[in-house]
């Protein structure tokens, strides 16, 4: 994914403009102070046409973020939802990335944001496996961070806000330098937060086993998916402290993630995750997310928004 590659119309303040033209000053506030919420969602091609899968669960996680941040967004989540869709629609996509943002724009530079105008965009463009095609199928290879994810009374990791993606940089470029493809921060007390923009889950027993919203994670919408598929297999999952070293001794671990969907994890810090390849439950797992984003399984938990 290349942004310079993209052509097609970009829905900015209510209205779409080409593009090139979809642009914020210079000294606006969130260039200088990371002052933005934002959201990842996959519009995926089904049966039924394009869908974007949960996409009224991204908006309101959207408003929940801006809400966080005290940033009025001046549409109803029902319009940005149908903004979504039309922008879809508009760029005659099957399957894309869809990234709403909303951000606080040109006024005045001191750091109280609330004199600032909240602009919102929303942009769609092509967007192929996060972590790599091959890495679905056969696992990344991942590291434990030197850099911690925010500690709770730092920055709030529930809301998805561009500033946080700084933390993040830091991990994903740490982890690129030392060859592997993803790095995962700790929490304040050590235990395992999440990736640089992924959930991460382990499995032991026959368990899954999630860090808890109190480990500085965004509490990532397909982390709830992969709930709510472990609760049809009729496999326990519990959210609880993970001590780093669970990593070592697991018989499996996955990241989840819009972007990442289900992404095993095939070795942690150069040690194999259990037999060193996507284990049994991870694959099933992915294999039904995969069912359900693409409209290959009946839709019983109201999931997809169909462009019409
Ligand atoms: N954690 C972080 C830091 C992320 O950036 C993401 C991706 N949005 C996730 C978790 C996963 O969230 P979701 O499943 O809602 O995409």
């Amino acid at each position: 994914m290349d942004p310079r590659d993209e052509q097609g119309k970009i829905w900015m303040n209510g209205e779409f403009v080409d593009w090139p033209d979809a642009k914020i000053h210079v000294m606006s506030h969130a260039v200088h102070y990371g002052t933005s919420v934002f959201e990842g969602m996959r519009c995926y091609k089904t049966p039924n046409g394009p869908s974007i899968f949960r996409l009224a669960d991204h908006i309101r996680r959207l408003f929940d973020s801006a809400k966080i941040y005290r940033m009025p967004i001046p549409y109803t989540q029902e319009e940005i939802v149908e903004a979504c869709k039309q922008t879809i629609k508009v760029n005659g996509f099957e399957s894309a990335y869809v990234r709403p943002i909303a951000l606080r724009g040109y006024h005045s530079l001191g750091v109280d944001p609330s004199k600032c105008p909240v602009d919102v965009a929303i942009g769609a463009l092509n967007w192929g496996a996060y972590l790599g095609e091959e890495a679905i199928n056969v696992g990344v290879d991942v590291c434990v961070s030197s850099w911690n994810r925010m500690a709770p009374n730092t920055m709030p990791s529930l809301a998805k806000a561009g500033s946080n993606y700084m933390n993040s940089q830091l991990i994903k470029m740490e982890a690129i330098n030392g060859n592997y493809t993803e790095g995962i921060g700790l929490d304040v007390h050590g235990h395992i937060s999440e990736g640089s923009g992924e959930n991460i889950f382990i499995v032991r027993d026959g368990i899954i086993y999630t860090p808890t919203v109190g480990s500085g994670i965004l509490p990532g919408i397909t982390r709830d998916s992969v709930f709510k598929i472990a609760e049809e297999f009729g496999i326990k999952y519990i959210e609880t402290s993970i001590p780093r070293e669970m990593l070592y001794i697991a018989d499996e671990a996955f990241f989840s993630g819009t972007a990442a969907e289900i992404t095993p994890i095939r070795s942690v810090d150069g040690i194999p995750v259990g037999a060193g390849k996507r284990g049994p439950i991870t694959e099933k797992i992915q294999k039904r997310y995969f069912e359900y984003v693409n409209g290959k399984r009946e839709d019983i938990y109201g999931w997809h928004d169909y462009i019409k």
